[in-house]
């Protein structure tokens, strides 16, 4: 090593390492093709010589193979050394991906500082592919190239993330070979993540060569073009858009100068702002600190206080995980909290208000309802390789979601600031930015502590184009003097140049339905009062669509509460099996416990709805695996009922109207109810039992002779009144209380909420964020 760098160098000897460009002599430079003339040897890979054509005559030629980089390098190395005018021949720009960094590194090791090298530029294949395209470069452009041979590719997927969320153009080199086809897919994925589907995007294979083709196409369409190693893909920013002839142009920000509106007035000091995709997003999100910390209560309340401006509002989350689903008319799934959020809004629920519900069956899987259907269950990592697709259906329900309304008021899950899982968000503020940049407001639950924290910590966990998203903060569910808050509001007005729009105060007694199980009430306290009903539902891990029991709390003479140990079935007029997410892992839960054997002796009403009704039959078949736990299960052996699990999973709005089994159940109970099925699933009934209810054509769950134990699949059974009161006096009756007629349904929640929040937010302030003022 040593001993080159001392070696005293000729002075004739000279490396030039010359850019021959893209592969034409016409777009050669000038410098470059006088660096080749003046040499007396050409080093290079064999066919970019064979491209200098008649330049490479009367020279001597060393050649090597594509993936001979260092011994060419080196050859061109000691042949300048031993006196030699050597030009190096690199494609397209010897500095780019070429041999200029190479010759540099292998001098660098040697210590070799005095050999004389210089660099000729050459056109580089980034430059000649956006020739042909048109004009996609106009603004900060982040070059990756996708082979991993000299890079792991977890350093490319990281870059790939980190220039798709923060909007770069993207040009890629090398972008696929024989061999290696998965990483365009790749990076093909992780861009839908923060662009929409219709990206521009540019392919230019063989770049001012006479074999050149170029194609302008999507990124959705992607792989269905021809991307070879000649080839250059470029992929457009949020603002690049495709003109009339075909020319993918990306914007500098000139529009955002007045004289490019033609008032011919420069407006040489005004700072280009960000492109957005749309001048007004007539959208806000809201977003929170952490998951449950009421955003979907504010959504709501937002909800109708817009509409009762007059707008026609729609509620929005891309993505909710929770197992209480509600129906849509048109028979799909989606989170509870959208559809109490349309009934906010006057209108009917729809599967695009929650186009991706994930309901998890483990603690590392969902049932994954796309668009209100089901399309299977996945594992954390399944589900990530899937999320492309989930987004592209994001922004389809999106969009036409904003077709239909006025104004959108859209939700984000969980913490925006789970960095963790950044780059794979489809839920937060990558929503608000599809949505056109919509403003977002914050916020956080200061029932739960650490406020500020919870507040300044989120917001600097952000990126710099999610900060710039959120326009407003919300503290939530304060109890006691707002003045003492005041100094830290101030604090976080400082430290986040955001402003605090208000501190909401606890609304006691507001009846929304609950999202998931976090919201459950407390366990029992094994408090069981003589003069009420006493009413227990078992706290199954993956129950799911306990909504259905919220309006028994409202019955003033029922007392009801949540169980998990079999003791606690003492003194209970009548025990509810819940639905569950996951009927077969919940009836080994439950036996496990020895609730079954404290079933078997429980001398009150037991009733099952869904799930909680297969597990009171005999026998539950999986035979298609669709809970994959075992073919067969013993049931519970309250009912005599079959049940055999389906791939096909109903989903409707149901009318129901008794059938014989009522008039042992629920005597006295004759007018249809409204509810709703959600269950992959049949039911037969194989002995001794009467058929519960008649949903719209078909008979329904069972009810035992003695009309003490019943099932059904129906949810929102208690929802109307008549089912409710009928069966309720029959508990009445038999523990000699009063009967009484059905509580009245709760007042419409959404104006108290909205005149709640319209006093204590700064609602002007509010309406100019959302472009409303
Ligand atoms: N130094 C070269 C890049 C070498 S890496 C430059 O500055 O252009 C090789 C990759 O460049 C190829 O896999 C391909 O992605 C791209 N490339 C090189 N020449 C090209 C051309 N004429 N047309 C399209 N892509 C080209």
């Amino acid at each position: 090593m040593k001993q080159s760098a001392s070696c005293a160098q000729p002075a004739t000897g000279r490396l030039s390492i010359i850019g021959s460009g893209p592969g034409s002599p016409a777009h050669l430079t000038d410098a470059a093709r006088s660096a080749i003339a003046d040499a007396d040897i050409l080093v290079g890979y064999g066919p970019y010589i064979d491209q200098l054509g008649d330049l490479a005559q009367t020279k001597e030629v060393l050649t090597s193979g594509m993936t001979r980089e260092i011994d060419r390098c080196r050859l061109a190395i000691e042949r300048a050394r031993h006196g030699n005018r050597v030009a190096l021949i690199s494609g397209g720009d010897a500095g780019i991906y070429g041999m200029a960094g190479l010759v540099f590194e292998l001098l660098a090791a040697e210590g070799d500082t005095r050999l004389a090298v210089e660099v000729i530029p050459g056109l580089s294949a980034l430059q000649a592919a956006a020739s042909r395209l048109g004009a996609p470069l106009m603004h900060d452009t982040a070059i990756i190239s996708l082979s991993d041979l000299l890079t792991p590719w977890d350093t490319i997927r990281t870059r790939l993330a980190a220039a798709a969320a923060a909007d770069f153009v993207i040009a890629l080199y090398n972008p696929r070979s024989t061999r290696r086809t998965s990483q365009l897919e790749e990076a093909r994925r992780l861009c839908l993540l923060h662009r929409p589907a219709a990206t521009p995007v540019g392919i230019v294979r063989n770049a001012c060569r006479p074999d050149e083709e170029v194609e302008v196409t999507t990124l959705g369409e992607l792989l269905s073009c021809t991307v070879d190693m000649s080839t250059l893909v470029i992929i457009g920013n949020s603002s690049t858009f495709v003109d009339g002839a075909g020319r993918m142009v990306t914007p500098r920000g000139y529009e955002n100068k007045r004289e490019f509106a033609g008032t011919g007035q420069s407006t040489e000091t005004a700072a280009p702002e960000p492109p957005s995709r749309t001048a007004s997003p007539a959208a806000l999100m809201v977003v929170g600190t952490a998951s449950d910390v009421g955003k979907s209560a504010i959504t709501a309340g937002l909800c109708r206080l817009l509409l009762r401006r007059g707008l026609r509002v729609a509620p929005f989350k891309s993505q909710n995980m929770a197992l209480n689903a509600a129906v849509t008319p048109e028979g799909g799934e989606i989170g509870r909290a959208q559809a109490s959020q349309a009934v906010a809004c006057r209108i009917p629920p729809h599967t695009d208000m929650n186009p991706i519900l994930l309901k998890p069956t483990t603690d590392t899987g969902s049932q994954v309802i796309v668009q209100g259907t089901a399309v299977g269950v996945m594992a954390v990592a399944e589900y990530d390789r899937y999320k492309p697709v989930a987004w592209e259906k994001v922004q389809e329900s999106l969009e036409r979601l904003q077709q239909r309304s006025d104004f959108l008021v859209m939700e984000g899950a969980g913490s925006i600031a789970e960095i963790n899982l950044k780059d794979r968000d489809i839920a937060n503020l990558a929503v608000a930015r599809l949505a056109g940049n919509a403003p977002a407001i914050l916020v956080a639950d200061i029932e739960r502590g650490g406020v500020f924290a919870q507040v300044v910590g989120s917001i600097e966990l952000l990126e710099p184009w999610e900060r710039d998203l959120i326009k407003g903060v919300v503290i939530n569910r304060f109890r006691g003097d707002p003045a003492i808050l005041e100094p830290g509001l101030k604090f976080i007005e400082q430290r986040c140049g955001i402003p605090v729009l208000g501190v909401v105060p606890w609304l006691r007694d507001l009846a929304l339905p609950a999202e998931d199980s976090l919201a459950l009430p407390p366990t029992d306290d094994g408090n069981r009062p003589a003069d009420r009903l006493c009413v227990g539902v078992l706290r199954l891990p993956r129950i799911s669509n306990f909504t259905d029991f919220e309006p028994l709390i409202r019955e003033p003479d029922l007392r009801l509460c949540y169980l998990e140990r079999p003791e606690q079935l003492a003194g209970l007029d009548l025990v509810i099996l819940p639905g569950s997410k996951a009927t077969m892992a919940d009836l080994a839960w439950l036996r496990d416990r020895g609730f079954d054997r404290a079933l078997n002796s429980f001398g009150g009403m037991i009733l099952g709805v869904c799930g909680g009704y297969q597990m009171l039959g005999e026998l539950l078949q999986d035979p298609d695996g669709v809970e994959s736990l075992a073919a067969t299960a013993t049931g519970l052996g309250l009912l005599p009922v079959h049940t055999v699990l389906l791939p096909e999973k109903t989903t409707r709005l149901t009318t129901a109207s008794p059938a014989a089994g009522a008039a042992l159940a629920a005597p006295g109970w004759h007018q249809p109810v409204q509810g709703y099925e959600i269950h992959a699933g049949i039911s037969r009934i194989i002995g001794a039992a009467e058929p519960f209810l008649r949903l719209d054509h078909e008979a329904d769950g069972a009810v035992s002779a003695d009309g003490r134990i019943a099932g059904s699949y129906l949810h929102g059974l208690f929802d109307d009144p008549p089912l409710r009161e009928a069966l309720l006096n029959r508990l009445r009756r038999a523990k000699g209380l009063p009967e009484r007629n059905a509580a009245p349904p709760p007042p419409d929640p959404y104006d108290r909420l909205a005149d709640h929040l319209a006093s204590h937010l700064d609602i002007p302030r509010l309406l100019a964020i959302c472009g409303l003022a």
